[in-house]
């Protein structure tokens, strides 16, 4: 063939810049079911189904429309896997077609786009790396915005996004006259719990994801994550049904339950659309204009349209422009100098502590938790302790299904980690069991009492939110936004006894993680 297309896991989307010229008769598809990535990294069963499945069907969709594809796919037996990794199937294919061109979209892997370019050196062979129009916002035009900038920040990125794309603007100004609705997003489900809570539309299996799940538990059944129960979308068909359900029956209730908690509500009101977007079978555009119609319509109020597109068109862009505009360096960063690893419990599920079981219960069963899950339950209580955030990381892209480099290391070693010592956020998301009881009903049932530092009913987050604090005071006390937090640890520290017994405590919760022994 003339060029050689080849087609990322993450990049399923017939109308992106790799295909922009693409002569049937001349070029070929090329894509791999990634084997190491199987194997070397311990990954959530669901995820795999998940990517070969999406992969498979976008195969199928190609051949139908009479496109070549040399597609590599994993067998049961692993006995005719066409090589050990990505690089090699690569490189003989390479030999065994004799392209004059390789061509891909941007990666969304700073290592993957680095291993096509060595492979193609080694071949010396022409690799053009097209723009991924994707995304509203080019890497680019990314750097453009923050030359000169002394901080990046989101909300100036965001207002800029919306400009940019008069998205949600009136008259020169913000739809409704402010840039922001969170005062109105802060609801917890009170006393009473939220009732029935709408369910997510499913997609049953069909003959190729059965497939692929078969292949997934003859090969890889020893890995974390239940395997039953898929049913995520795996074309842009079902990917565009399940925006459809999330606008008719969530989004109205996005906003206000936004930061909300509850025991077996696994998705609130959020969409449940990133491992779509991140697979690239739905446009961000369709799923922001999708939301705007439906406040226009006045199907869903302004704070609840405003807070989802906030996700989208600010933090989902902004996160990708932080990666890219500080890699490789980024993944080094490890400001707290935090050293422990992932706790047992973030593999099984094996805990006492009632948050983290139902988080983690989320993630075993659905490969998802929410946003809150995963900031202010998982999250807050690795940073608490202490977890490398580079291993929080890698643990994060083996167990959620909407795990891609690119969106999930600023948001597990920056957002939640503050690893990155304030690039992506400038104060570092902690808190103690009060706030997970004020915005759950977590506490209630838990063997530990959110309130105690000490003692041994004391609550893990709470004894560790303490211990943070006195670790890294130096740090933080020059921040203003925690400020309140700062003189809180001064009053705390006037009793020096209770400050030693915390101590204490908390570095037997920590040797105990180390241990991977369950907390
Ligand atoms: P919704 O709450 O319905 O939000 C709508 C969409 O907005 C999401 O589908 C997503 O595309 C986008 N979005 C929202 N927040 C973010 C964000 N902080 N960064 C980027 N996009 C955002 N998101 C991923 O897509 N992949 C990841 O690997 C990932 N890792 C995360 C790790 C941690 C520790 C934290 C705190 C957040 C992470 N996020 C990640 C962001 C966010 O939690 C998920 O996008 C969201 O929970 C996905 O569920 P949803 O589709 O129901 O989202």
């Amino acid at each position: 063939p003339r060029h050689l297309v080849l087609v990322l896991g993450d990049q399923l989307d017939r109308h992106s810049a790799a295909f922009d010229g693409f002569d049937p008769d001349r070029d070929h598809v090329w894509m791999a079911e990634n084997a190491t990535e199987a194997t070397h990294v311990w990954c959530h069963q669901q995820r795999l189904v998940l990517f070969f499945s999406a992969m498979r069907h976008f195969r199928d969709d190609l051949h139908a429309a009479g496109i070549e594809v040399a597609y590599h796919a994993l067998q049961a037996d692993g006995r005719r896997d066409s090589g050990p990794d990505f690089a090699s199937i690569l490189a003989a294919d390479i030999r065994r077609l004799g392209p004059e061109r390789l061509i891909v979209l941007e990666p969304g892997d700073w290592r993957v786009w680095r291993m096509l370019q060595e492979t193609a050196d080694q071949l010396d062979l022409p690799l053009e790396v097209r723009p991924d129009r994707h995304f509203y916002c080019g890497i680019e035009e990314f750097d453009d915005w923050a030359t000169d900038r002394k901080r990046l920040v989101l909300e100036d990125f965001y207002r800029h996004m919306r400009r940019t794309h008069g998205v949600l603007m009136q008259a020169g100004g913000p739809a409704g006259g402010a840039w922001n609705y969170d005062a109105d997003n802060r609801e917890s489900f009170g006393r009473n719990g939220p009732g029935e809570l709408p369910r997510a539309v499913s997609f049953a299996p069909d003959a190729l994801t059965r497939e692929v799940i078969e292949l997934v538990a003859a090969r890889f059944g020893d890995h974390p994550g239940r395997l039953e129960g898929f049913d995520q979308p795996v074309t842009t068909g079902q990917a565009r049904q399940a925006l459809a359900d999330f606008i008719a029956h969530r989004l109205a209730g996005f906003g206000p339950w936004q930061d909300a908690l509850w025991t077996g509500a696994d998705l609130v009101h959020h969409s449940r659309l990133s491992a779509a977007l991140n697979l690239h079978l739905i446009d961000p555009r369709e799923v922001v204009g999708a939301a705007v119609a439906a406040w226009e319509a006045g199907e869903a109020p302004l704070n609840s349209v405003e807070g989802f597109v906030r996700q989208i068109l600010g933090w989902r862009e902004f996160v990708r422009g932080i990666y890219w505009h500080d890699m490789p360096d980024y993944i080094e960063h490890n400001a707290l100098e935090a050293q422990l690893p992932v706790p047992a419990s973030y593999w099984d599920g094996d805990t006492d502590m009632a948050c983290i079981a139902d988080a983690m219960r989320n993630v075993r069963d659905n490969g998802y938790a929410h946003h809150i899950q995963r900031l202010m339950i998982l999250g807050l209580f690795a940073q608490l302790a202490g977890v490398h955030p580079r291993l929080f990381h890698d643990w994060h892209m083996a167990m959620y299904l909407d795990a891609v480099d690119w969106v999930s290391l600023p948001n597990t070693l920056g957002m939640s980690q503050f690893g990155d010592g304030g690039i992506v956020g400038t104060k570092p998301y902690c808190a103690s069991g009060n706030y997970v009881n004020r915005m759950s009903n977590y506490c209630r049932k838990c063997r530990f009492d959110h309130r105690r530092a000490v003692g041994e009913n004391a609550c893990p987050i709470t004894t560790l939110y303490w211990d943070f604090l006195d670790r890294h005071d130096e740090r933080f006390r020059g921040n203003r936004r925690m400020v309140f937090q700062i003189r809180n640890l001064d009053r705390k520290r006037e009793d020096p006894e209770t400050m030693a017994t915390i101590r204490r405590q908390a570095a037997d919760l920590k040797t105990r993680i180390a241990a991977g022994e369950s907390v």
